[in-house]
């Protein structure tokens, strides 16, 4: 039992009594963390009142022996936005439950801290346009990051290096490209993705984010990669956030 101070994000929360709110929290230092913020329903005088979705802030935590009680907030970005607009809402919840599944209790992961800080900011300031590009740069690097690499340059049957000419056969269960040779036409869920889609996949996939801007990429192909890395996520670590559902109801209402 400890008092700890560190970076976090607001993952999800719930109403616990008549003032206060149990929230997750992802944290820079100690993974998933559940904690109890006092009074947040009260409003904002204790400042935990900014506690909500998607905010980022420094924490001090007192870890007791189950749940962490929050002894100060130093608000680092609130990113309303993402609370403030019902599609932008959309896309963050995906990812925030990503993070939630993917994340380990009391288990630091810089890394996966970092995409979900990275990925929340860019949401809270890009244009409507811009939110698939960047729900397809956190997919493709959370798959990385959970060390599920999907291949793009050999066969994934026989290892021979594919020839990329024409329109390549991806599957999901092989983990990637699958040659002319060894294409089985008795299978049919093969996703078929052109040379175009191959390189832009390739760099969504190993460039470095700061390296994407959303002008390269085609909507087409954001949505052939959204539904593909979100395929692999499901497929490979059984990662599948209900929040998913939601965001497919408001793209089918605009
Ligand atoms: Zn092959």
């Amino acid at each position: 039992m400890a008092t700890f101070e560190t970076e976090a994000v607001v993952l999800k929360q719930f109403d616990l009594g008549e003032s206060d709110r149990l929230i997750t929290l992802y944290t820079k230092d100690r993974g998933k963390v559940k904690a109890v913020a006092r009074g947040a329903r009260k409003g904002n005088k204790s400042r935990s009142g900014l506690v909500l979705p998607f905010s980022y802030h420094n924490f001090i935590l007192y870890k007791g022996k189950s749940l962490a009680k929050i002894n100060h907030i130093d608000s680092i970005s609130l990113n309303s936005k993402l609370r403030e607009d019902l599609e932008f809402m959309a896309y963050a919840s995906v990812v925030s439950e990503y993070i939630e599944r993917s994340g380990l209790e009391d288990e630091a992961d810089e890394a996966l801290f970092s995409l979900l800080v990275i990925i929340l900011a860019k949401m809270n300031h890009c244009s409507r346009d811009e939110l698939l590009f960047y729900l397809c740069v956190f997919q493709a690097k959370l798959l990385l990051l959970l060390g599920v690499k999907p291949e793009i340059e050999n066969c994934t049957i026989c290892g021979n290096k594919m020839n990329l000419r024409g329109d390549t056969a991806f599957s999901i269960k092989n983990g990637g490209s699958v040659c002319k040779t060894c294409l089985d036409n008795e299978i049919k869920d093969y996703d078929y993705l052109t040379l175009n889609q191959m390189r832009a996949l390739y760099k969504i996939i190993f460039a470095e984010i700061g390296q994407l801007k959303p002008e390269y990429f085609s909507k087409k192909s954001l949505e052939v990669f959204e539904v593909l890395t979100e395929k692999f996520l499901a497929y490979h670590l059984d990662l599948k956030p209900k929040a998913l559902k939601f965001l497919y109801t408001i793209k089918n209402m605009s």
